[in-house]
C-alpha cells in the first residue's frame, strides 16, 4: 500500500505531530510525504531525512502558504490518484484538511486512529474516549487522522527519501489569508510538553491562576493547561484547554489542580504517564485516574509545593 502523509510545518521546520503519523503510515505500507507551502526547501529536506520515508512530494506555491484547506485539499485529492491512503495528524490543521479530501474522494474519513490492526482496520475512541471502537473501511481509498499520542514518533534522522516537485497547484479563490496572531511564549507547547500544570475552576480568577499555577509551572519548566471551566470563565486563553474539545495530551507528568475530573477533561489527559491531582474534595473523580492524589486546599498546597521544589 502507498500512503501519503500530510507534513505539518511552520514554514521552517517539520512539526512533531507529523512524526507519529509517519509511524502510523509505516504500519500500512510505503510512506510518501507531502510538503505543501511557500519557500519550503528546508522543510522538504528535513522531511526526507525522517526514518522510513520513501518519497517527499513538494508543492511549493504561494497558494499553499498558509495551509488554506480549500487550496490544499484538491492537491491532495489529485495525488491520491497514485496513493491508497492519506494520513494527517488530528490537529487543527489536519482536521481542517482531511475531511475535505475525504469528501472530494467520496470516501469515509476515519478519525483519530489509535492503532493499525490491519490494512483497513483501525481502533479509534468514541464517547469521549470512554470506549474504543474497532472499525474497518470498505472504501477503495483511506483517509485517516491520527492521534499523535497513540504512536511513537519516527526518528528525525536516518531516512533517505527522494524529493520530487509536484504540479504547481492553484488558488481556489474561495478563501484568503487575512492574518495570524500568534502568541509568543518561552514555554513548551502544550501537546509536546513533558510536564503540564493545569488549573481548574477552583482558582476563581486569572489573577489566582497567575499567582498559584504559573510559579509551579515556571519551577518545573512546564506547559500551562486548564479545564474548560477555567477557559470559559476567562482565567486563561482558549488554547490552554485540555480535553475532548481542547487539546489531547500525554506528558510524562500532568498536574490537575482544582479540576474535578469530568469525563470530557479526562478524555484529553488520561494517557499521561503520571497524573498528580490536588483537590479539596476526596471524592472528586480525578482521584480515580491519579497516580498521586493530595486532598488539600490548593491555595495552601500549591505555593508550599512550589516553595519546596
Ligand atoms: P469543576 O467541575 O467545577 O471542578 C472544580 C474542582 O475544584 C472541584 O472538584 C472542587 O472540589 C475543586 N476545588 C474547589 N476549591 C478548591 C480548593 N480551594 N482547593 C482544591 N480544590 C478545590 N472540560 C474540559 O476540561 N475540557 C474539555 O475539552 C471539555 N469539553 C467538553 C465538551 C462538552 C460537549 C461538554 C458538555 C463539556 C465539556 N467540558 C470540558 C466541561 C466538563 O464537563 C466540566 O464542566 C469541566 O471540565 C469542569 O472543569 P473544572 O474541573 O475546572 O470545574
Amino acid at each position: 500500500m502507498k500512503t501519503l502523509v500530510w507534513v505539518e510545518h511552520d514554514g521552517k521546520a517539520v512539526k512533531d505531530a507529523t512524526l507519529a503519523v509517519v509511524t502510523a503510515a509505516s504500519k500500512l505500507g510505503e510512506v510518501h510525504l507531502l510538503v505543501a507551502g511557500s519557500g519550503v526547501d528546508a522543510v522538504a529536506k528535513e522531511a526526507a531525512g525522517i526514518a522510513g520515508v520513501g518519497k517527499v512530494h513538494v508543492a511549493d506555491n504561494a497558494a499553499f502558504g498558509h495551509n488554506l484547506p480549500e487550496n490544499v485539499a484538491p492537491l491532495v485529492a489529485e495525488l491520491m490518484g497514485s496513493h491508497d491512503a492519506f494520513l494527517a495528524p488530528a490537529t487543527t490543521t489536519g482536521k481542517n484538511i482531511a475531511p475535505r479530501v475525504a469528501a472530494l474522494l467520496d470516501v469515509m474519513q476515519i478519525s483519530e486512529i489509535l492503532s493499525v490492526e490491519g490494512p483497513k482496520t483501525f481502533t479509534r475512541p468514541i464517547y469521549a474516549g470512554n470506549a474504543i471502537a474497532t472499525v474497518e473501511s470498505s472504501d477503495a481509498k483511506l483517509v485517516l487522522t491520527v492521534r499523535g499520542t497513540a504512536f511513537d514518533k519516527a526518528a528525525t534522522s536516518g531516512g533517505s527519501g527522494t524529493v520530487e516537485a509536484v504540479g504547481a497547484g492553484s488558488d481556489a479563490g474561495i478563501s484568503s489569508f487575512v492574518g495570524a496572531e500568534i502568541a509568543k511564549s518561552e514555554r513548551p507547547e502544550l501537546t509536546s510538553a513533558k510536564i503540564i500544570v493545569s488549573g481548574g475552576r477552583a482558582l476563581g480568577s486569572s489573577e489566582k491562576y497567575e499567582e498559584v499555577i504559573v510559579p509551579l509551572a515556571d519551577k518545573l519548566g512546564a506547559a500551562l493547561g486548564a479545564s474548560r471551566a477555567a477557559v470559559d470563565a476567562g482565567y486563561v486563553p482558549n488554547d490552554y484547554q485540555v480535553g475532548q474539545t481542547g487539546k489531547i495530551v500525554a506528558p510524562q507528568v500532568y498536574f490537575a489542580i482544582g479540576i474535578s475530573g469530568a469525563i470530557q477533561h479526562l478524555a484529553g489527559m488520561k494517557d499521561s504517564k503520571t497524573i498528580v491531582a490536588i483537590n479539596k474534595d476526596e471524592d472528586a473523580p480525578i482521584f480515580q485516574v491519579a497516580d498521586f492524589g493530595l486532598v488539600a486546599d490548593l491555595f495552601n498546597a500549591v505555593p508550599e509545593l512550589t516553595g519546596k521544589i
